[in-house]
C-alpha cells in the first residue's frame, strides 16, 4: 500500500505538470508520461489520477488519443475518466454520443456524491445544451456546477465555468450583457494573475464584444486594441487575424472606414487557408465597404462569399449577407436589386425564425411555466429544509440543498429575465410562436399553455372538442384551396360565436378545442351548442354552391383532480360519439 504521503505526492506533481500545460501542453504531456511510468506498478488510485489529467490535456489537442486512452482503461475507468471521453467525443463533432456520456456522468456524479463528476459533467451538458440553443436548460446546468465549483479546490475549472457562463449572459438570445462584463472582468483578474496571455487576449476580446452589443462602442475599443496586441505579442496568426477582424468591424461602424479597412486587408494575408476565416472576414470587409461607400466593391466581396454560405447553407452569415448586398444595391440606386436581397434575407430570417421556435422557444416557454410552479414550491421547500437543518447539523446533505436551492432561485431569475427579454421580441415571432397561420386561433401548443394556466383556479371548467364533418369530402370534391377557406371561416364562425373570456385554439388539421371556463355542464353544452349552430348557419359567400360545412362537437366538464390531458380525452370520446350518431351534433361525455 503506498502511503498517504505518496498519493499526495502524486497529486503535487500532476498538479505541477497542470500548470505546466496550462502554457506549455507538450510539456505538460510528457510530465505526465512520465508520471505514469513511476505509478504503473503503484496503487490503483494513482493510475486512475495520472490517467485522468491525461485524458483532459489530450482532449483538446488530440482527441483520438485521448479515447483510446479512456478505452484501454477498461474496467480501471472512473466516472471521470467516461466524462473526459465524452468530451473528446464532442471534439470529434461526434456530439451525440458526447451528450449521452454527459447525461451518465451527472447520474453517476449525483449517486456517488461525487462534486467533483458532476459539476463537469453538468458543466459539459450545460455547454452541449447552449450549442444546441436550449438556453433554459443550459442556464441551469451551468449555475448549478458554478455553485458547486464554488466549494471545489479546482480553480482551472471554476474559471471554464465561470467563463461559459459569461459566454451564455453575453449571446443575443439571453442578452445579460452587465452580468456578462461582470464575469469577463472577473476572469480578466484572474487571468492577468495566473499570467496566460491567451486567456487575458480572450477575456479582453470578449469584454470589447460583449460592450458593442451593449451598443457602448467607444468602450469597446481599448478592449479590442489590447486583445490585438497581446495577440500579435504572442505571434498567433489566427487569433490575430480574428482580433483585427472583430475590431475592424467596430471601427468601420465608428466612421474609421480607412483604418477598419486596412485591418481588414491585414486579417486576408494572415487567414490564407482558413476558409471559414477568410470567407467572415469578406463578408465584413463587403460590409465595410459599403459603409464606406464603396457598394461596387462590396458586392464583389459579397458574390465572393456567397457560395461558401449557401453550401452548406448557414443562414445566420446568409441573413447578414443578403441584409448587406441590399443596402449595397439600394446605395447604387439599383431598386430591383435590393428589393430581391431583401426578399432572399427575409427568407433567411423566416428560417431561423423557424429552428429559433423549434429548438428554443417551444421549450422555453414549457420550461419557465414548470419553473413558475418550481417556484412557489421553493419557499415551502425552504422553509422545511431550513428546520431540517437546524435538527440536522453537521449533515453533508445540507450543501446539497443549500446549492440546489440557491440554483434553482437563480436559475428562475434568469428565466424571469429571460421571459422579458423574449416578450420583447418582435410581434412577428409572438404571431409565429402562438397563432396558427391559417386561421389566426392560437395553435395547439398556446392552447395548452392556455389550458395549463386555467388549470390552477378553482373555477368549474369545461372544454369542447371540434371536429369538422366530412372534410375529407370538401378537400376532395372542392379542392384543398376550398378546403383552406372552410376552415378559416369555421374558425371566424367560432371565433365569433364564443363566449367572452372563453378561447379556441386549432388543434389539429380540421379539429379545434374549445377552453369554457366556469362552465359547468348545462353551460357548457349551451355554448358548445352555440358554437355548432354558428357553424352551421355561417356565411358561405364565395363558396362553390353544395357546400354545407358541419362540426360535431364533444364536450367534457372537468371533475376534481383531473389533468389536462384527461379531460381532453374524455372530450375526444365524446367527440367520436357525436360522429357515430349521425354528425352535426354535440355530444356530452360519460
Ligand atoms: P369526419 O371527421 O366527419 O369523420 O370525416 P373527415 O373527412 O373530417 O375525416 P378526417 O378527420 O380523417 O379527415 C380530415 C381531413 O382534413 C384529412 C386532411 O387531408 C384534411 N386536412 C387536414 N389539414 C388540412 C388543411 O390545413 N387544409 C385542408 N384543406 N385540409 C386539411
Ligand atoms: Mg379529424
Ligand atoms: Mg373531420
Amino acid at each position: 500500500m503506498a502511503s498517504c504521503h505518496a498519493q499526495a505526492d502524486i497529486r503535487s506533481r500532476i498538479a505541477e505538470a497542470e500548470r505546466v500545460a496550462n502554457t506549455d501542453s507538450q510539456r505538460g504531456l510528457s510530465l505526465l508520461d512520465a508520471l505514469a511510468r513511476d505509478v504503473a506498478q503503484g496503487p490503483l488510485a494513482e493510475r486512475q489520477a495520472v490517467r485522468e489529467s491525461t485524458c483532459w490535456l489530450l482532449g483538446q489537442s488530440a482527441p483520438a488519443q485521448a479515447l483510446e486512452l479512456v478505452r484501454k482503461a477498461e474496467g480501471e475507468a472512473t466516472a471521470m475518466l467516461r466524462l473526459c471521453g465524452g468530451y473528446a467525443l464532442e471534439q470529434l463533432d461526434r456530439r451525440e454520443e458526447a451528450l449521452a456520456e454527459y447525461e451518465a456522468g451527472v447520474l453517476a456524479g449525483r449517486r456517488a456524491g461525487n462534486d467533483s463528476v458532476l459539476a463537469r459533467a453538468l458543466a459539459l451538458r450545460g455547454e452541449q445544451r447552449y450549442v444546441r440553443g436550449l438556453y433554459a436548460g443550459a442556464i441551469e446546468d451551468l449555475k448549478a456546477a458554478h455553485a458547486l465549483q464554488a466549494r471545489l479546490d479546482e480553480p482551472g475549472q471554476r474559471r471554464y465555468v465561470l467563463n461559459a457562463l459569461a459566454n451564455l449572459y453575453a449571446d443575443r438570445n439571453v442578452g445579460d450583457y452587465d452580468a456578462a462584463l461582470a464575469s469577463y472582468r472577473d476572469l480578466l483578474v484572474e487571468h492577468e494573475k495566473s499570467g496566460n496571455r491567451q486567456n487575458i487576449a480572450t477575456a479582453h476580446f470578449n469584454i470589447a464584444s460583449t460592450y458593442e452589443k451593449k451598443g457602448n462602442l467607444g468602450a469597446a475599443r481599448p478592449h479590442f486594441e489590447q486583445a490585438l496586441a497581446i495577440d500579435r505579442a504572442r505571434g498567433a496568426a489566427a487569433d490575430i487575424a480574428t482580433d483585427q477582424r472583430a475590431y475592424a468591424v467596430l471601427l468601420s461602424k465608428l466612421g474609421e472606414d480607412a483604418q477598419a479597412l486596412r485591418l481588414l486587408d491585414q486579417a486576408l494575408a494572415l487567414a490564407a487557408g482558413d476558409e471559414t476565416l477568410v470567407s467572415a472576414i469578406r463578408l465584413s470587409r463587403g460590409a465595410a465597404f459599403r459603409r464606406a461607400r464603396m457598394p461596387v466593391q462590396a458586392l464583389a466581396e459579397f458574390s465572393a462569399v456567397r457560395r461558401f454560405y449557401e453550401a452548406p447553407r448557414n443562414e445566420r452569415f446568409l441573413q447578414k449577407l443578403f441584409e448587406e448586398e441590399s443596402l449595397a444595391r439600394a446605395a447604387m440606386g439599383d431598386w430591383k436589386g435590393a428589393y430581391a436581397a431583401q426578399g432572399r434575407m427575409m427568407a433567411a430570417q423566416e428560417v431561423l425564425n423557424q429552428q429559433m421556435l423549434d429548438e428554443r422557444t417551444t421549450r422555453l416557454r414549457v420550461q419557465f411555466q414548470s419553473e413558475q410552479a418550481r417556484a412557489r414550491n421553493t419557499e415551502l421547500q425552504y422553509q422545511n429544509s431550513v428546520q431540517r437543518l437546524e435538527l440536522d447539523k453537521g449533515r453533508d446533505v445540507r450543501r446539497w440543498q443549500l446549492a440546489a436551492l440557491a440554483a434553482s432561485a437563480g436559475v428562475i431569475l434568469l428565466l424571469a429575465a429571460f421571459a422579458m427579454h423574449q416578450r420583447r421580441l418582435g410581434s412577428r415571432m409572438r404571431d409565429l410562436a402562438l397563432t396558427d397561420e391559417l386561421t389566426r386561433l392560437p395553435n395547439r401548443r398556446h392552447l395548452m399553455a392556455l389550458g395549463l394556466r386555467v388549470f390552477s383556479d378553482a373555477a368549474p371548467l369545461s372544454v369542447a372538442a371540434l371536429d369538422i364533418d366530412h372534410f375529407k369530402r370538401i378537400n376532395d370534391r372542392f379542392g384543398h384551396a376550398i378546403g383552406d377557406l372552410v376552415l378559416q371561416r369555421v374558425a371566424h364562425a367560432l371565433q365569433a360565436a364564443l363566449r367572452e373570456g372563453d378561447v379556441a385554439g386549432r388543434t389539429g388539421g380540421e379539429e379545434f378545442v374549445a377552453l369554457l371556463h366556469g362552465a359547468g355542464e348545462l353551460d357548457a353544452m349551451r355554448a358548445a351548442e352555440r358554437l355548432r349552430s354558428a357553424v352551421e348557419r355561417m356565411d358561405c359567400s364565395g363558396l362553390p354552391a353544395g357546400l354545407a360545412p358541419s362540426i360535431s362537437i364533444g364536450v367534457a366538464q372537468r371533475t376534481p383532480g383531473e389533468s389536462l390531458d384527461a379531460l381532453l380525452q374524455r372530450a375526444d370520446q365524446a367527440l367520436y360519439a357525436a360522429k357515430e350518431a349521425g354528425r352535426n351534433r354535440v355530444s356530452m361525455a360519460a
